[in-house]
């Protein structure tokens, strides 16, 4: 500011300076000029002098000086009206103009008085001339003093104007010397801010290098490999465990590519491909790319498995390269297959014990072993119960645990919606007439390519916890239809619904909404965990809607088979064999059916006599179960037409009435067996297994099983059905055995001791009689693919797994199995 204002004075300053040099310079002109004044008076007295004494000729020079005094007068006046001299110099000037017109008018009279006299020289022409020239003498010396006087005040002018000037410019000197002070001053006090500011960058690079230094600490002492890249995929940076690691040098990863040097092929060889890899994509995109399921490459050839994340570095909105942190994780795979192991063993040696407990109890519920005090049977459902839901439990983590590990193996294959919601639904059904809820299924056919086990395992968890979580008298819906290329699955109940809170967190696990539901519904919080892990293995999703108080609608969809939409139609659902039931009751069809559907019969309805006989005429089946009054055509009558007929009078058929065998006239017809109102369930299978298996003798199976108490609990459950089971412990016993015994059936235990279940089958094959023995793999372990080829026997090989699959649902397996046998000509040798 100060700097500014004295500028700007200084700059005045000089322009008044200017002025005033202007004025001096006129006023000194002036000056001049009025001493030439004085000078032209000097000449005319030389001149008029010159004259009287005889010199004519000075009388032109005299007439010219004055010219010239004029002259220089009306400059003077000239100059003075344009500058603005004061009065003094004025007054000054005043004089000289009249005093100069009476000199001029005294010099003509003395001219006068000389040309008289000269040309009559008198004394009184001298005289004149004389008085003449006095008084043009005394003018002339008048006019000399008034230019005199204005050459002074001129000169007078002059000097004070010089003084003012020297003033001035004392000033401006002044000026800049504070000028100069001031600009030394802020040059002062730059120089000592840039020194500052000089100190402040060297303490903060001091700064910077500390922690420079600090970070390459950290990134040195690192257990994980750490690499730069560069926006071109080059590596422009490695830390010293990343060069450990890869066995380079440092100097030998800089300035190359990543994917060349260490990431040029995958686990398995086979090379990486050039587009894709994952640098590339995270340059690309900005995405941050991780992996842990492939493999980096030492300088020596060999690879270590790694696990990696790249992160993107930007600068606005552009990627200037990437940080790629990765460790080795072979100590963690091998803690992971110690893992898998144990939770191997564990699997094994949890679930034959439990399978033998929940059958042994299942016995004693069920009351085939007598019957048990109240409080007995109701201690035996609370065991039973509980041993289901450590069954779950178990089950459940081991799923988890094989999912998690990759190590599930997913057997795709073509199948139905709508068939595997009827597996669904018939695996659920007595579930859920425990708790009074209806079941409805809406199956639309559609074709997927999926693992149908697994769909059935999906399908059969949201049922059941739609079950569970709905109150008596409510209905669950189960549909599947084909949407938009895929298969769509529903379940939708009526239940008490789940907050919007919960939608997302109840497919993790071990998450409920309610903590008392693992407690009071008998749940594990893994079941929706695995339902969502096997549906995204598959390629779906699976999502929930929910309004509290109204009820939940669990979908999930899976890709769709385009083209083959709807499959080809099989000729009947199941396998076992086919029961004709003819009753007037439409309770007595439904309950028998159920009964006779649990036990893997197929059951076609009949409510009068016409429709058992156009039925059977139609059909074929294995066996009629007939009523004997019914309104039409009694049961009597129906049996003589089936008589009568020679595509139906083979068929047996077993009454079913509220008389008694005696009390009755007996129908003639091919019966076979009679049975009695209310009905006996197990008279009810017996007589059913005698009429399908006519020749009367019993099935033979070899059970091969190390755990006694669980062979023992087999044993019972085939008694049950009439059937004659034998017991190996081990391989060797098995083989021994399966010569002498030429069974029906083999139910094989994998983990034997002496032979294993591998070499039993081996050895069966190798043995004519035997290598078309039907095998049912009863076993804890889980068999991948290869296993399970290596132990397939004849044309029928089943596998099932001890915990996966209930006791009664093993029972029911086998039995339809058998049933199957007995309708194939190629029933083994008895
Ligand atoms: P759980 O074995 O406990 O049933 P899930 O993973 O299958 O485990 O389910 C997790 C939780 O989600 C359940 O405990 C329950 O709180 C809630 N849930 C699941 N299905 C339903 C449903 N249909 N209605 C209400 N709540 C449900």
């Amino acid at each position: 500011m100060l700097l500014a204002g004295l500028v700007g004075f200084l700059l005045i300053e000089r322009s008044d300076l200017n002025r005033s040099v202007a004025e001096l310079s006129r006023v000194q002109a002036l000056e001049g000029k009025a001493r030439e004044l004085s000078l032209y008076v000097q000449y005319n007295a030389h001149d008029t002098n010159a004259y009287t004494l005889g010199h004519v000729e000075h009388r032109l020079e005299y007439v010219s000086h004055a010219e010239r005094f004029n002259r220089v007068v009306r400059d003077i006046e000239h100059d003075l009206s344009r500058s603005s001299l004061d009065q003094t110099i004025e007054l000054t000037l005043n004089p000289i103009r009249p005093t100069r017109a009476r000199y001029e008018r005294a010099s003509e009279r003395l001219f006068r008085a000389a040309d008289r006299n000269r040309r009559a020289p008198a004394a009184m022409n001298q005289q004149r001339q004389d008085a003449a020239w006095e008084q043009t003498d005394k003018l002339g010396d008048q006019l000399d003093d008034h230019s005199q006087v204005l050459a002074r005040a001129l000169g007078t002018k002059a000097r004070v104007l010089q003084g003012g000037i020297d003033e001035r410019n004392d000033q401006i000197l002044a000026i800049v010397l504070a000028l100069a002070l001031m600009v030394g001053l802020l040059v002062m006090v730059i120089q000592s801010a840039v020194g500052r500011a000089k100190t402040a960058a060297q303490a903060s690079r001091r700064r910077a290098e500390a922690v420079l230094s600090q970070n390459q600490s950290i990134l040195n002492a690192a257990g994980e490999g750490i690499l730069g890249i560069d926006s071109d995929g080059l590596i422009t940076f490695v830390n010293p465990a990343g060069s450990l690691m890869t066995g380079y040098e440092v100097e030998e990863l800089v300035g190359q590519s990543k994917r060349d040097m260490i990431h040029h092929s995958r686990p398995d060889g086979t090379p990486y491909p050039d587009q894709g890899s994952p640098v590339s994509m995270s340059l690309r995109d900005g995405t941050v790319q991780h992996a842990d399921d492939e493999a980096y490459w030492r300088k020596d050839g060999s690879s270590f498995p790694v696990e990696y994340t790249i992160t993107p570095i930007t600068e606005g909105d552009r990627v200037t390269g990437a940080v790629v942190v990765f460790k080795d994780i072979t100590e963690r795979r091998e803690m992971e297959r110690t893992k898998d192991e144990f939770t191997a063993v564990v699997s094994h040696e949890l679930r034959t014990p439990l399978t033998s407990i929940r059958g042994s109890l299942g016995l004693l519920e069920s009351g085939v072993l007598g019957p048990l005090p109240e409080k007995g049977q109701r201690m035996v459902e609370i065991a039973v119960q509980n041993t289901d839901r450590l069954v779950r439990l178990i089950n459940d983590i081991l799923d988890i645990e094989r999912i998690a590990s990759g190590t599930i193996d997913m057997q795709q294959e073509l199948c139905d919606g709508a068939e595997l919601v009827e597996r669904s639904v018939q695996g659920v059904a007595q579930l859920a007439a425990d708790a009074q809820v209806s079941l409805v299924t809406e199956g639309e056919r559609v074709a997927l390519f999926a693992d149908p086990d697994r769909v059935v395992q999906t399908l059969t968890n949201l049922i059941s916890n739609a079950v569970k979580f709905s109150p008596p008298g409510a209905c669950v819906r189960v549909s599947s239809a084909a949407r938009e290329g895929e298969a769509l699955f529903e379940v939708a109940d009526e239940g008490r619904g789940i907050p919007t809170a919960n939608l997302e967190s109840i497919f993790e696990r071990f998450q409920q909404v309610d903590a008392s539901d693992s407690r009071e519904k008998g749940g594990t919080g893994l079941g929706l965990a695995i339902c969502q892990t096997i549906v995204e293995h598959h390629g779906g999703r699976i999502w929930v809607n929910s309004t509290a108080g109204v009820g939940s609608t669990f979908s999930f969809v899976l890709p769709a088979v385009k083209g083959e939409r709807v499959l080809a139609a099989e000729a009947a659902s199941g396998d076992g064999p086919l029961v004709l039931v003819c009753d007037d009751d439409a309770s007595v069809v439904e309950v028998v059916g159920a009964m006779l559907t649990q036990r893997g019969y197929r059951v076609i309805e009949a409510h009068s006599g016409e429709q058992a006989l156009q039925r059977a005429l139609d059909e074929r089946p294995d066996a009629i179960l007939l009523d004997l009054l019914m309104p039409g055509m009694s049961g009597w009558e129906t049996a003589a037409a089936l008589k009568r007929h020679p595509e139906t009078d083979d068929i047996p058929v077993v009454i079913l009435s509220v008389f008694s065998e005696g009390e009755s006239e007996a129908p003639d017809g091919p019966v076979v067996s009679w049975l009695e109102k209310p009905l006996d369930e197990r008279a009810l299978f017996e007589a059913l297994e005698h009429a399908v298996n006519p020749h009367g003798e019993p099935f033979k199976v070899l059970i091969v099983e190390d755990d006694p108490d669980l062979a023992e609990i087999l044993t019972a459950m085939f008694e049950r059905h009439g059937i004659v089971s034998w017991m190996a412990g081990d391989g060797r016993e098995a083989i021994e055995l399966s010569q002498r015994v030429l069974p029906d059936l083999l139910v094989l235990d994998i983990g034997l001791p002496e032979a294993d279940g591998f070499e039993v089958v081996d050895w069966l094959r190798r043995h004519e009689r035997l290598r078309a023995v039907p095998l049912v793999v009863y076993t804890a372990r889980e068999l991948e693919e290869h296993d399970r080829e290596r132990l397939r026997l004849g044309a029928t090989t089943e596998f099932l797994t001890k915990g996966r699959i209930t006791p009664q649902d093993f029972e029911q397996r086998v039995m339809r199995l058998l049933g199957r046998l007995t309708r194939e000509p190629a029933v083994p040798v008895r």
